[in-house]
């Protein structure tokens, strides 16, 4: 088998697991709890929020743990609003992943202010839209799952302060592969995932600049100073603290090991006579390579290439009877004919150049077979 599906999940790190494992078996206590025997439970969720906030310089007590990436995107998009009056305006961008662009539906059908941001052919944010929104929270990715655009954060969250919104990025695809500063940045909250990063499944958190500004969404008992209910999933947050923190360590090699795979990649298609396109901007997350081939169809390439034990994901979804491209495709104008022939490569510091020729050599042959 060969795993190029790293922006849908990765693999979990090693020594993330060594370090879960004794808080699943032996140091099970509940952290919540006064007595000894839950001390090291306590101890272990006040040192991964150190080294997690530490990641992203961020101070730990503005590090809030939750269950996933959507579980933090919603708590800000739908958390704030509805502790505001339908007068709140929220605006996203149009390429978000559905965490964020669901929450706002919901938002939009009880009568709250949604405006949807435009992007340009490579999945920057349309400039001249984004200083004329007004908007009481703003929220645009770091960087785009299906293509891998890297929006200019920094510069977007001035903008927005500028014209009076709070900022918010999601940037599940970007925490553990690119350096992330969040006091340099200047934004006041950010969603991350401990999947995409080698951490384990089913954990996440939200870094909130100013947690007051935060209601409690899922509400109960007492945990994450009452703003996030729910006995601490201690193994997790572990896990998720050693994966980051290893991943961060090693972002300047990982990322030139992505690159120089997505050159042995782009060079062998470059070299054969199929017809295609990458998407995306020039800055993007290493390894993340959304190709449009001209005439096929994504769905049938995915399959094909998972005939050969290869695993990629579409930029398009098939039912029996048409292909619909996605969101982000329509979004950057990509035109039909290659849109719908779209699939995503994302590669991770597991994979090396022999699999890259490997996915080459099959792609080459099923996009001839799917032009015959
Ligand atoms: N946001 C982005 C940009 C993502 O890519 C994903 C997952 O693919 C999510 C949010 C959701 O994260 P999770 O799977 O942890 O809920």
């Amino acid at each position: 088998m060969i795993y190029a599906d790293n922006a849908a999940t990765t693999r979990l790190d090693d020594e993330a697991l060594n370090a879960m494992l004794p808080y699943l078996r032996e140091q099970y206590g509940n952290a919540s709890q006064p007595y000894s025997f839950s001390r090291s439970a306590k101890k272990a969720l006040k040192d991964a929020r150190e080294t997690i906030a530490s990641c992203i310089n961020a101070n730990p007590e503005q590090i809030l743990f939750t269950s996933c990436g959507t579980e933090s995107d919603n708590w800000v998009i739908k958390g704030l609003a509805l502790s505001h009056s339908t007068s709140w305006r929220v605006a996203v961008s149009e390429i978000e992943h559905h965490a964020i662009l669901n929450p706002c539906k919901q938002l939009g059908k009880i009568g709250y202010k949604t405006n949807y941001i435009p992007v340009d052919n490579s999945g920057l944010i349309d400039r001249h839209h984004f200083e004329n929104i007004k908007s009481d929270f703003i929220s645009v990715m770091f960087a785009n799952n299906e293509i891998g655009t890297i929006q200019p954060i920094k510069e977007l969250s001035r903008i927005a302060h500028c014209n009076g919104a709070l900022f918010h990025t999601d940037a599940v695809q970007a925490v553990g592969h690119v350096q992330i500063d969040v006091k340099d940045l200047d934004i006041d909250f950010l969603s991350a995932s401990a999947h995409k990063f080698n951490g384990p499944k089913g954990i996440g958190f939200l870094y909130a600049k100013d947690s007051s500004l935060l209601k409690a969404f899922v509400c109960g008992g007492s945990q994450e100073n009452g703003l996030r209910a729910g006995t601490e999933n201690v193994a997790s947050i572990v896990g998720m603290a050693v994966a980051l923190k290893r991943n961060c360590e090693e972002i300047e090699a990982n990322k030139k090991h992505s690159m120089m795979l997505e050159d042995v990649l782009l060079d062998a298609l470059k070299t054969s006579e199929i017809d295609f396109i990458r998407n995306g901007a020039r800055d993007r997350i290493p390894g993340n390579i959304s190709l449009s081939f001209k005439g096929c169809d994504g769905e049938g390439l995915l399959h094909l290439l998972d005939l050969n034990g290869i695993c990629v994901s579409t930029g398009s979804a098939c039912d029996s009877r048409n292909t619909q491209v996605s969101h982000v495709l329509k979004a950057i104008c990509l035109d039909e004919d290659y849109a719908r022939g779209t699939i995503r490569i994302s590669l991770g510091k597991n994979n090396t150049v022999d699999e890259v020729r490997k996915i080459a050599e099959v792609l080459v042959k099923s996009v001839g077979k799917m032009n015959l």
